[in-house]
């Protein structure tokens, strides 16, 4: 599955797409079909469908992900912004592999 996988292939280096972060657990990139100004997606390195899935060893994962997104935001003196985490088909989640929307209207 994780072969397959579209940020697998992204977060591994494949698809070509230039990172705006990277470390050992994530990487972070514009998303494709921007909803916002600014509209990044935090991407685990790690295949994990959904937060749906997620379990309690997951946490670390979980919040280093979302202190990246405020890291960022920091960097980029965003005023103010969004996370996200369109979680199953009925919420909206297209892409089954974990990401964190990071969104702002600056
Ligand atoms: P969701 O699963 O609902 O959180 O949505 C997946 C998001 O990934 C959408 O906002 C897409 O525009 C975005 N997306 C899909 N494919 C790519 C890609 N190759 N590069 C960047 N963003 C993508
Ligand atoms: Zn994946």
């Amino acid at each position: 599955m994780a072969e397959e996988c579209i940020f697998c292939k992204i977060s591994r280096g494949e698809m070509d797409t230039d990172f705006i972060h990277e470390d050992e657990q994530c990487v972070v990139f514009n998303d494709i079909n921007p909803k916002a100004k600014t509209h990044l997606l935090i991407v685990s390195k790690r295949h994990l469908p959904s937060l749906a899935d997620a379990k309690d060893s997951d946490a670390d994962l979980l919040s280093h992900m979302l202190l990246v997104a405020g890291k960022i935001a920091k960097d980029k003196e965003l005023k103010g912004y969004r996370v996200q985490i369109h979680t199953g088909k009925e919420g909206g989640q297209e892409i089954f592999h974990i990401h964190y929307h990071l969104m702002s209207p600056f």
